[in-house]
């Protein structure tokens, strides 16, 4: 399996290859030239393994140069390792009422669901440099909205090799999510708040990998970067297993039958998540509708409806913080697979860069609308999910799946489709203790880890440890920079 690029088709790369370098040199991002097949008997032999020997096989379609037995070696120790994911499987599917499953995401060691890829991408990741013969140091680095940022360091913490450096936006991210990455601890991690949202610092860790000047100056020091963020294939990989191992144990438990469609709703903000649903549907999973759930920052919810992106709105820092987004990197890779042309996709990424905006043609609107619906969910409504399913069904939602449980519940509604509804978890409510608190009622005492052991009081359901345990853990990482500081952040980081 080869792999090619969003702006350049021409380009053929290997699996390893692609995911040392994380992006391509003309801005593009890596992506397989086809999608392998699933076949009913490959789902049926799936139910039958353990979370982790599904994903290995999985990833193992993509991966031509892994063997099955190495990828094993790396979910084995990435999902089964003593203290690293609290719940019987990584992925567990909870059934709620109204047949409405939900996959939890964030039994993982930062409480979010990308630790589902970021425990896998540093075995990826060392073992491409050893298979294509890289020995250069990597300095990875990554943007984030509050989650990635700490998960990715969780992950590469005093791994060989390589560095990693975190950029967050300064008052963007909720203060446990802060608090986690201030207090990282590992030899080979940096963190630096950006005096700007995360779509500057998104922007920004973009620019530095285009910027050849600076590419020359790490090289000269044996460094190059690559990218812990979804724009990464290594993260986006990962992810695709969750979605067939729901569908497995969905069909395991009477949600659905083998082969019937089900639609799955997934909070969006980089579009990294959902485009893993849609290639576990394009590979042939039993997906009907893909819903796209945004928050009031509803720049997806509008262009799937429409066919125009349009950045160029009022951006809104909400109760979901890790999707106050409004530039969604993984829409590109999303566009290369409907139109199968670099070109349009390289027309449309400038005119986004030059006006940013864009509008696809009616034939991409067409595919397009028959793959995803949207809808779009203000913090009002966000806090009312919370409460209403609280109280009713005794589960506790997170900012972020309440999102995605109001966008799954309006799609209900209007469409009528009945069909079993997957909806994906993406964070613990401990991560944002005080608006859930205030969802259910309760005014927040104070800050931070306070409101996370008022929760668990008012609840009655633990905190994970690992939030727990960030009281008394020492502050490393206090600097911020302006969004144009972040190469000198960078040279620091190496000096
Ligand atoms: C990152 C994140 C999202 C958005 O996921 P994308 O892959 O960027 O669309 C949603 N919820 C939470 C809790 C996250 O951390």
């Amino acid at each position: 399996m080869r792999y090619v690029s969003t702006r350049d088709a021409g380009l053929r790369l290997s699996g390893a290859e692609a995911i040392v370098r994380g992006l391509s040199r003309e801005g593009g991002l890596f992506l397989p030239e086809r999608i392998p097949q699933l076949s009913r008997e490959d789902l049926q032999r799936l139910s039958a393994l353990p979370y982790d020997r599904r994903a290995a096989w999985v990833m193992s379609q993509y991966l031509e140069e892994f063997s099955l037995e190495e990828l094993e070696d790396y979910t084995r120790k990435a999902y089964c390792a003593a203290g690293k994911f609290d719940a019987v499987t990584a992925a567990p599917v909870v059934k709620l009422p109204g047949d409405l499953s939900v996959l939890e995401l964030w039994h993982g060691p930062t409480s979010a669901f990308k630790d589902m890829a970021l425990q896998v991408l540093p075995y990826l990741l060392t073992a491409s440099l050893k298979k294509t013969g890289e020995d250069k140091q990597v300095l990875i680095l990554a943007a984030t909205s509050g989650d990635t940022g700490k998960a990715a360091m969780e992950g590469f913490r005093d791994v060989p090799q390589t560095k990693i450096l975190v950029f967050y936006p300064e008052n963007g991210v909720s203060e446990v999510q802060k608090l986690q990455m201030q207090t990282q601890e590992g030899k080979n991690v940096g963190v630096c708040a950006v005096k700007g949202n995360f779509d500057d610092a998104q922007t920004g860790v973009k620019q530095l990998f285009s910027d050849a000047a600076l590419r020359e100056r790490l090289e000269g020091r044996s460094v190059f970067l690559s990218s812990a963020n979804s724009i990464n294939w290594g993260r986006v990989l990962p992810q695709i297993a969750y979605y067939i191992s729901a569908y497995c144990d969905m069909a395991a438990s009477g949600a659905v039958s083998l082969g019937e469609p089900i639609q799955v709703c997934v909070p969006t903000g980089n579009f990294g998540n959902i485009l893993a649903a849609y290639y576990a549907k394009e590979m042939g999973l039993p997906v009907g509708r893909l819903i796209c759930a945004s928050n009031s920052n509803n720049v997806l919810t509008e262009f799937i409806r429409t066919g125009v992106y349009d950045r160029n709105r009022r951006f809104f820092s909400t109760s979901s913080p890790s999707m106050d987004i409004l530039i969604s990197s993984n829409l590109e890779r999303l566009l290369f697979l409907l139109t199968g042309s670099d070109r349009e996709v390289r027309t449309y990424m400038e005119s986004l860069k030059q006006t940013g905006r864009y509008a696809v043609s009616e034939a991409v609107l067409k595919k397009l609308q028959s793959q995803f619906s949207a809808w779009d969910c203000d913090d009002k409504k966000t806090l009312d999910a919370i409460g209403r399913v609280w109280t009713e069904d005794g589960y506790l939602l997170d900012t972020h799946t309440a999102v995605g449980y109001h966008a799954a519940q309006e799609c209900r509604r209007q469409t009528g489709d009945r069909s079993p509804m997957l909806l994906v978890s993406t964070a613990s409510p401990f991560k944002f203790s005080d608006s859930v608190l205030k969802a259910l009622g309760a005014e927040p005492a104070a800050k931070g880890l306070d409101g996370l052991e008022q929760l668990a009081k008012m609840t009655k359901i633990p905190a994970p440890a690992p939030l727990a345990q960030l009281r008394g853990k020492p502050v490393r990482f206090t600097g911020a920079v302006e969004k144009t500081e972040m190469e000198a952040a960078v040279m620091e980081m190496l000096a």
